[in-house]
């Protein structure tokens, strides 16, 4: 695989990524310091990632000609989202080096086989059934309400979830969603939401970054905190060597995300994984020695993969187009003249045209040397931006 080999070389090497997101973009621009060229395939004709790739494919997922192309001007490929069609994978791979394989993906985009490897991997997970037929769906066992039915595909940012209390309301709930494939889920207390970023190397080197404390709203990340306040060391280490084992198992390739719920009485269960850099680890490109996007592209260039090392404590805000609207209406920025003077902050926009309610624009990391800083700093911030 051409890696650091040829960087600098009379042929610059070149990665690709299938999605144009900011996932992507990210990646690129690690990429691109690294001293590869990048090629975006996204069917949009603009995209954050397409605006700052060398080169923009712009092709369905499954169009042969795109794919192709894809193959003929990259050494190797990845993806920045997980709802990438696991055949462009596997068509992609019988030609270049492609990670995450097709086959990790596949588990991540099906929460019922997700769950099923989560226990073959020795993780417990929330109790759950699967639902896929009338049968399934009259076998449910009470015990599992009040629960979250959850579409096994396609599902992100809280999106085809439906909480049901009763019997007839989960009857109910799956006929809205159209009765496709559904896990539901029992309800669980959280005390805390957690996850875990790691990145395995081809040559089977594991490394991880700490574990990461995010609050949701609206089903949306909206604040990650790194070191997680009030989270016992033991429960800590739990969560590491558990999303450790969930990558060794599938024999992963890249940097993957496992998140975690964090009972009232102590437990610690994994929800679900992400094939990819992940929202909850965007502090990483101001608080760690490396970046994830950083390590995405040394997991798939073959570069070497020292552990990554937290050298500030960190806060990161989610900036949701919400903010762009206030009381008078909008859209209008908010004031980053202000937030910019706040010590240790650091702005990331992701490029996008149109501000909308619910759209990540981008996110600012907060940076401090101890957490309480960081978290001052933060809440300082987030007065500014309303
Ligand atoms: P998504 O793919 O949309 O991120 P998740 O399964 O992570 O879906 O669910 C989104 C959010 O809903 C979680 O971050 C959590 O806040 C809440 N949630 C999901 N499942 C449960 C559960 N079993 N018990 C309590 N809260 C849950
Ligand atoms: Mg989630």
């Amino acid at each position: 695989l051409p890696g650091a080999s040829v960087v600098g070389e009379s042929r610059q090497a070149t990665l690709g990524v299938l999605g144009g997101g900011q996932l992507g973009r990210m990646f690129v621009h690690a990429a691109q310091a690294l001293g590869y060229r990048c090629v975006v395939l996204d069917p949009d004709a603009i995209s954050p990632a397409g605006a700052v790739a060398e080169q923009h494919i712009q092709a369905d997922y499954l169009d042969s000609f795109g794919l192709a192309q894809l193959a003929r001007d990259c050494d190797a490929i990845t993806t920045e989202f997980e709802n990438v069609p696991a055949l462009a994978l596997e068509t992609l791979a019988g030609m270049r080096t492609v990670a995450p394989a097709a086959a990790s993906v596949a588990v991540c985009q099906d929460r019922a086989v997700e769950k099923a490897h989560f226990e073959s991997a020795g993780v417990p997970c929330a109790p759950h059934a699967v639902i896929t037929n009338d049968i399934e769906l009259a076998a449910v066992d009470p015990a599992l309400l009040p629960g979250i039915l959850k579409t096994s595909r396609m599902g992100y940012d809280g999106k085809g979830q439906v909480r049901v209390s009763t019997a007839v309301e989960l009857a109910a709930a799956w006929n809205d969603l159209k009765r496709v494939p559904c896990v539901l889920e029992q309800l669980l207390p959280l005390k805390a939401e957690l996850s875990v970023l790691v990145a395995r190397g081809a040559d089977g080197q594991l490394v991880n970054y700490p574990v990461q404390q995010n609050l949701h709203r609206g089903g949306i990340l909206s604040v990650t905190e790194v070191p997680a306040p009030a989270v016992p060391t033991d429960v800590q280490q739990q969560a590491v060597a558990a999303a450790r084992q969930v990558a060794e198992a599938l024999g992963y390739v890249g940097v993957l995300c496992i998140e975690f719920f964090w009972l009232h009485d102590g437990r610690l269960v994994v929800n679900e994984m992400a094939p990819r850099p992940h929202n909850s680890g965007h502090w990483t490109m101001n608080g760690a020695s490396a970046s994830q996007f950083e390590l995405q592209v040394r997991a798939l260039a073959g570069l070497p993969l020292p552990e990554p090392r937290q050298h500030s404590a960190a806060v990161m805000l989610n900036l949701l187009g919400d903010l762009w609207f206030s009381e008078e209406g909008g859209p209008t920025p908010p004031a980053w003249d202000r937030v910019l003077a706040l010590p240790g902050t650091h702005l990331h926009l992701y490029g996008k045209a149109e501000a909308r309610h619910g759209r990540k624009m981008g996110h600012l990391n907060i940076t401090a040397a101890t957490a309480e800083a960081a978290h001052l700093i933060a809440l300082e911030a987030a007065l500014i931006l309303g």
